[in-house]
């Protein structure tokens, strides 16, 4: 084996092992910001040896396997992943702060041969993903993203949030409607249910996003209901029986409009190329503390739901959006809530 053999087989085992602590056991041990570096270095070390991917590479695949005790959902349209692009807050010069999403923006106007695109903006919640779907305006199921092909079936536990309706607003409900989103954890209630759990003796969580997933994948939905649990829907999967907006913004006024929580207007503007992206990471990145919720970044989607088709997917994501991280804060927060529970 070459060097780099051994490396990207090193990489992958720690990235399996990470990935199976922090998606199928709510228990990551490394801080995102270790897990997110391991990653890039197989990704860079994949795309100099495109001979050493391996067809089941953490970078090919979306999150972790269900799990047994639930039964499994197989989505009708996979749950991807995003890819990721980073900033150097450090440098002073945007143009060198901001290659990453530089690179993304090229890459998306290459692909639609178009000097200019509109890019829908949003948080990037740090919580865990959800397919809710409707069957004529009723809540008719609820599944976890599992490994993006099939998902834990989680509805008796998804019914007791209170955020997420049972039941859509408005006379004519489509016939079928699949929305995604995020549960999550908002600050305050993260505290509190720590806060008692320590009272109780019981063991605390490392994060918010480790105590919604924890609270969302419960065989017993008393124990969800007894955490309290929010959401925020961030897209549509499938529509039948009523029109489906042709752009990302028009998707969310509609799902406002159907009774589900979207975030506020002034963390959700449709912007023009990589000067309003950027004005907007940074906006949001100033905000970030001020917000009741966490958020690990925000994310760019071209807004054209047509442009979107046009530019498809690659193997655990779409080409037409990316998740923009911010500089990570939380490491030392995690590690040392980690250490504490040792
Ligand atoms: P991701 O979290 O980087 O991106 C995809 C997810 O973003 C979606 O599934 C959705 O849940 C979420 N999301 C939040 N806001 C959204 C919005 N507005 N629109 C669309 N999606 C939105 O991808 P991933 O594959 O789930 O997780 C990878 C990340 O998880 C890593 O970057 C790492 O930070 C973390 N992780 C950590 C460990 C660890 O051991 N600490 C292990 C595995 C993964």
């Amino acid at each position: 084996m070459t060097a780099y053999e051994t490396r990207a087989a090193e990489l992958r085992e720690l990235l399996n092992r990470y990935g199976h602590e922090y998606y199928v056991l709510d228990a990551p041990t490394v801080p995102d910001a270790e897990y997110d570096r391991l990653f890039r270095e197989l990704q860079a070390l994949e795309e100099g040896y495109p001979a050493l991917v391996v067809a089941d590479s953490p970078t090919r695949r979306v999150g972790g396997a269900p799990l047994a005790e639930f039964d499994s959902v197989v989505h009708a349209v996979p749950m991807l992943s995003l890819s990721n692009a980073f900033s150097d807050m450090q440098l002073a010069d945007p143009a060198e702060r901001h290659a990453e999403l530089i690179q993304f923006d090229e890459r998306v106007r290459k692909g639609l041969d178009a000097a200019e695109v509109e890019y829908a903006t949003e948080p990037k919640f740090d919580g865990l993903a959800i397919s809710l779907l409707y069957e004529n305006g009723v809540l008719a199921r609820a599944a976890t993203r599992g490994d993006g092909v099939a998902g834990e079936q989680v509805t008796e536990n998804v019914r007791t949030i209170r955020a997420i309706p049972l039941k859509l607003d408005g006379a004519n409900p489509p016939a079928l409607l699949e929305v995604r989103g995020e549960v999550l954890m908002l600050k305050r209630d993260f505290e509190r249910l720590n806060a008692d759990q320590i009272e109780r003796g019981d063991k605390t969580f490392a994060n918010p996003r480790n105590a919604a997933a924890g609270s969302l994948r419960q065989l017993d939905s008393r124990i969800t209901a007894q955490r309290r649990l929010s959401f925020f829907a961030y897209a549509i999967a499938q529509v039948a029986g009523a029109d489906w907006p042709d752009t990302h913004g028009g998707e969310m006024a509609w799902l406002k409009q159907l009774g589900f929580p979207v975030v506020e207007e002034s963390l959700r503007p449709v912007v023009k190329g990589v000067a309003g992206l950027s004005a907007y990471y940074e906006d949001v990145m100033s905000r970030r503390a001020g917000l009741p919720f966490e958020i690990d970044g925000v994310v760019y989607k071209v807004n054209r739901r047509e442009l979107q088709d046009a530019l498809g997917f690659v193997s655990r994501a779409p080409r037409w959006a990316i998740a923009h991280k911010f500089p990570a804060e939380e490491a030392l927060t995690v590690v040392e809530a980690i250490e504490e529970q040792v």
